[in-house]
């Protein structure tokens, strides 16, 4: 067996790459491709390390739904004892149609409307991350015109550079996140005192694919300063939450371990006296971008004057990250052959020079055979469009041999469901 780096429950059995004990070609043949695959057991393993992480503590795992928020990958959560952290009505509605219940989901995000806050205050959710003090005057006349009172905690920005990519860094003076750190105790004085909330803590997330513990170590002690302050006031914090961000194994890094990195948080959590609060989380990639792997069929390859050109049936509208973040995903062929391997940029099919899934990549296939794109179970289906009229790919769920599809395939026909023509 030959295990995957960051990969542990996709390997080499022979030549064909299997995902726990299912090949993968044989899951393009039956279903299909482009296909989501995903493991079951990868995903356990990444949230086993962050309970181990927290055993012992007064705390909650919310998993930050945008990373995937298929129904079944819900499930998989919800079941092993999480809840979820959502960014709009929609995922508010899959949350609860996944079987979580209102009191196991926070509210995050800059620009929730007031039908939004009404939802989830009649599903009565645990917590309103509120971004902003026009946010807070908002949720308090949403809850006071409901008869209700709105549970918050203030995202707070800490400044801190988590040393990621520029668009997935949001926790510093320049992003729209958060009320800023000089702002926070006055803010929270004016949530104190509005007729329609009730603050119960404190929050921060400061960005994505952050793959070292500094960044975390320094916005822990800036909210922690701020927890001190805030109490000093007469305000009462009785939770915090230290969102996601933590990094996964792309292309080599070597981001911590969940449970070592919550080690030394804690340790510095117990030295300011703050460990017997209750300690929330919001993880999205590290739970799942690892577990996933998008299958793609080689077309065509076409050679060139400059370069090579793998041509696969994924694209940037199954495959975002590499369009929008310059990211990297690596590229393997899901069946190995030992000829010589020719070096090609893999791209879609999409009508953009921006479509392109790999660039410079040594393989060796031929048009039929089927390539793995590795690390896709975070922000590439959640982000999925139909761009071109693609129609989105299907998924799969494997289960040690069991397989479940967990999405189908969607068609043109479902496309268009929507869409009215002229009379
Ligand atoms: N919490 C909030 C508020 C977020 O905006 C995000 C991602 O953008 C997350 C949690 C999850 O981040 P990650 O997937 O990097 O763990």
């Amino acid at each position: 067996m030959n295990t995957l780096p960051g990969h542990p429950h996709f390997a080499y059995r022979g030549d064909v790459l299997h995902v726990e004990d299912v090949a993968l070609d044989a899951l393009a043949r039956e279903y299909g491709t482009p296909l989501f695959v995903y493991s079951k057991a990868s995903m356990l393993e990444a949230l086993g390390a962050y309970q181990r992480g927290f055993a012992g503590r007064k705390s909650k795992i919310h998993y930050a739904m945008k990373a995937n928020s298929s129904l079944a990958i819900l499930q998989v959560f919800a079941r092993a004892g999480c809840g979820f952290d959502i960014v709009s009505g929609g995922e508010l509605e899959r949350a609860l149609a996944a079987g979580a219940k209102g009191e196991d989901i926070i509210f995050s995000g800059v620009g929730k409307s007031r039908a939004e806050m009404r939802r989830a205050l009649d599903a009565g959710i645990a917590c309103f991350n509120v971004e902003s003090e026009a946010e807070l005057e908002v949720l308090s006349e949403v809850a006071v015109a409901a008869g209700k009172t709105a549970p918050v905690s203030l995202r707070v920005n800490p400044n801190v550079d988590p040393q990621t990519h520029p668009y997935i860094s949001t926790g510093l003076k320049g992003n729209k996140f958060g009320v800023a750190h000089e702002r926070a105790l006055q803010t929270y004085r004016r949530a104190a005192e509005l007729p329609g909330l009730h603050v119960v803590g404190i929050d921060f997330h400061i960005g994505s694919q952050i793959t070292t513990q500094g960044p975390y170590i320094d916005a822990v002690d800036k909210v922690l300063d701020l927890v001190e302050a805030v109490e000093k006031a007469g305000i009462p914090l009785h939770h915090i939450d230290f969102g996601g961000g933590l990094g996964i194994t792309y292309n080599g890094e070597q981001p911590p371990a969940a449970d070592a990195l919550w080690a030394e948080l804690l340790m510095r959590i117990d030295q300011r006296g703050f460990g017997d609060r209750t300690l929330m989380i919001e993880p999205g990639r590290s739970l799942v971008g690892n577990a996933g792997v998008c299958v793609s069929e080689v077309l065509y390859l076409k050679p060139g004057e400059q370069k090579n050109f793998c041509i696969v049936d994924a694209a940037m509208n199954d495959l975002p990250r590499p369009a929008m973040y310059q990211a990297f995903h690596a590229v393997v062929p899901v069946a190995r052959h030992d000829a010589d391997p020719h070096t090609y940029d893999v791209v879609g099919p999409v009508c953009e020079s921006g479509d392109w899934i790999g660039h410079g990549r040594p393989l060796n296939v031929r048009p039929g055979d089927h390539v793995a794109v590795m690390s896709a179970g975070a922000y590439c289906m959640s982000m999925a469009s139909n761009y071109n009229t693609r129609g989105r790919a299907a998924e799969v769920l494997v289960d040690g041999s069991q397989v479940h599809l967990i999405r189908e395939r969607e068609t043109a026909a479902d496309q268009m469901l929507k869409e009215r023509r002229l009379p």
